[in-house]
């Protein structure tokens, strides 16, 4: 046995005996067998020594004088620093040994005199086994703890930060669904938000048959006006400042949305009637033009609303927000400022006009339209010094569409473009063909009628060039007519695009002029070289003075800015004369001729005309 190995096995016996031989006997086997053996004479012995030096086991004799084993055990397992060493009794073979009471003070175990050495070994291994079991587990047992403790530790900490990670998920999640679902600048509902809730509000209308609410459309009238004035960081501000005011208005179960750009939509819940919608509306008109105090500036707008009332023939929200916006249109082109509620006669005009440009649609793929001329007399020669070209829908159905009522939604769809281009390269193919069958002289001219909404279109000019060059036509022959009051929409972006026509040597007139409303000081700035004085001015010339002094008026103006000025919608022969007394250069009308097709234009010129 090496020494470490011994250390390791030298395990501490206090044996308490007052009897010297049997201490010797034991002290003899047991330091043998190799453990570390002190000695006691009696209990108070016994206790001291315990006190200096823990043992891993006591041989304790009962009968001792003074105090005997039981009591010396006693004292030893009330003890909390000795209570858990293990105690063997000795006893004589002669005393009467109390079993029950050895074990009852807290003895282990007990071996009975004369000793035999393997007894003693045996019972003393067995309990320094049990104590080192009992220890093992013990310290098993703590380490266990310990490890319960800490781990509990790490999962409760494991589980605060989880906690932390859902509620800040929990958080993103929130910030993300309200972004999705409200306008970035008002901080109101989007869109999809007020979608989702019409959709909830039309699922009610199938199920509750009382249950009814509106949509009001709103957009801000002239608000681009202020945007393009005072820019777009006070456009922004009153976006915000209108939003705040409709806010106000509204119950906790309406929603107000800002659909983008001036237009707002509020949708009201649980409508008794519609004279309610309609307070709203008025309520809503007069918060909206009291003047805005801005942060540099007071603004001063007004809106126009569209009103839809809930019914159970609406399957979709987009219908019910399509219909608000239609009755919102008409509510603008009735002066603005001002609500209108959508009826089923606007629905049955907005079918006719979808219809409509659908038809238009496949029009121009079918080429279904067909060019008039109508002259444009000199009324100093009295002969034919031109063609207006007026362009005429074959439709297969309802027979010649007039302009008037489909050129409005060409425009708005953007078909226009396509019409104008064709109806451009027709007229001066058709004009170039006339001047090679010597059906008209060289100085006759074209005129057509081009639309404004071209004049954003980025090849403008190329198609418009591109149509006289091809055709070898005089760019002299050709004149394009654009209206008074499209050239007043935008009058800087027009006259920079009219200059660069007026470059190529076209001549351009301003048509129906006397209609838009505009200043004439504007005049002199554009480079145009035509006044069409509208139809309106001559429909009832011969009975009015006021309309021969505004005639007057414009020829005068004409002629001082170096135009000429041609007179529209001539219907007879006083109206002829007395257009020719006040020097107005040319003429147009049902008097001279209708618009009329091609060949009839040959019939027409072949009966060399004059008036
Ligand atoms: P506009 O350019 O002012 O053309 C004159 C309109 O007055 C023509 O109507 C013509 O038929 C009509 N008119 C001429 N003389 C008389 C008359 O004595 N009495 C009456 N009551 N009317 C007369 P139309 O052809 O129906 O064209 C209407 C408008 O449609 C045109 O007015 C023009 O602004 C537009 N338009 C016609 N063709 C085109 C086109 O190819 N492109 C574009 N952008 N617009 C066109
Ligand atoms: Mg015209
Ligand atoms: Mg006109």
């Amino acid at each position: 046995m090496t020494t470490s190995q011994n250390r390791y096995y030298q395990k501490d016996i206090l044996i308490v005996d007052d009897t010297l031989d049997n201490l010797r006997f034991l002290d003899t086997i047991l330091t043998k067998k190799g453990y570390s053996v002190r000695k006691a004479l009696d209990g108070t012995m016994a206790l001291t020594a315990c006190k200096n030096l823990l043992p891993d086991l006591i041989l304790l004799d009962i009968m001792m004088p003074e105090m005997d084993g039981y009591n010396v055990c006693r004292l030893l397992k009330a003890n909390q620093a000795t209570s858990k060493v293990p105690v063997i009794f000795l006893s004589a073979i002669d005393d009467i040994l109390d079993k029950i009471k050895a074990f009852e003070v807290g003895g282990v175990d007990y071996i009975t005199k004369p000793f035999q050495a393997e007894e003693v070994l045996i019972r003393v291994e067995n309990q320094l086994a049990l104590k080192a079991a009992e220890q093992k587990i013990l310290s098993l047992n703590i380490e266990l703890e310990r490890k319960v403790k800490e781990r509990t530790l790490q999962l409760e900490i494991a589980n605060q930060d989880l906690k932390r990670e859902l509620w800040e998920r929990k958080q993103l999640e929130e910030k993300l669904l309200y972004r999705a679902l409200h306008d970035p600048l008002t901080n109101l509902a989007n869109r999809t938000l007020l979608m989702e809730r019409l959709d909830e509000a039309l699922k009610l209308t199938k199920i509750e048959s009382n249950y009814h609410f509106a949509v009001l459309f709103l957009d801000c009238d002239r608000f681009k006006v202020i945007n393009d004035s005072l820019g777009h960081l006070i456009g922004d501000e009153l976006l915000i400042a209108i939003g705040n005011r409709l806010q106000n208005l509204m119950k906790d179960t309406d929603i107000l949305a800002r659909l983008g750009g001036d237009e707002f939509a509020i949708f009201l819940d649980k409508i008794a009637d519609i004279s309610y919608v309609k307070l709203v509306a008025d309520k809503i008109l007069k918060a909206i033009s009291a003047p805005f105090q801005l942060s540099r500036t007071e603004v001063f707008i007004t809106a126009s609303i569209g009103i839809v009332f809930s019914n159970s023939n609406y399957n979709k929200p987009q219908e019910l927000l399509r219909d608000a916006d239609t009755a919102m249109y008409k509510a603008k082109s009735q002066g603005k400022s001002r609500y209108c509620v959508f009826t089923y006669s606007m629905y049955q005009k907005a079918l006719k006009l979808l219809q409509l440009e659908n038809d238009l649609n496949r029009a121009i793929e079918l080429q279904e339209f067909i060019v008039y001329y109508q002259p444009i007399v000199s009324l100093t020669t009295g002969k034919i010094s031109g063609f207006e070209a007026l362009v005429r829908w074959q439709h297969p159905t309802h027979g010649l569409v007039s302009p008037a009522e489909f050129i409005p939604v060409a425009e708005e769809t953007g078909l226009i473009a396509a019409i104008d281009t064709w109806v451009l390269q027709t007229a001066c193919r058709q004009l170039r063909n006339w001047q090679e069958q010597k059906v008209i002289g060289e100085e006759i001219s074209i005129s057509v009628n081009l639309s404004v909404k071209l004049f954003s279109h980025p090849n403008l000019l190329e198609t418009i060039n591109r149509a006289w060059c091809d055709i070898q036509l005089n760019p002299q022959n050709l004149k394009l007519e654009i209206t008074e009051s499209a050239i007043m929409e935008d009058i800087q972006a027009t006259a920079v695009i009219l200059q660069q026509l007026r470059e190529s040597k076209i001549e351009l007139s301003i048509d129906d002029f006397g209609t838009g409303y505009s200043s004439l000081s504007y005049l002199h700035r554009l480079p145009v070289n035509i006044l069409k004085i509208d139809q309106y001015f001559i429909r009832n010339l011969e009975q009015n003075p006021k309309n021969i002094a505004l005639i007057s008026t414009i020829i005068n103006l004409a002629h001082t800015s170096e135009l000429r000025a041609i007179a529209e919608g001539i219907k007879n022969p006083v109206q002829l004369k007395k257009l020719r007394n006040l020097g107005c250069d040319f003429g147009q009308g049902y008097f001279f001729s209708k618009p009329l097709a091609a060949k009839s234009v040959v019939d027409l010129l072949a009966s060399t005309p004059q008036w």
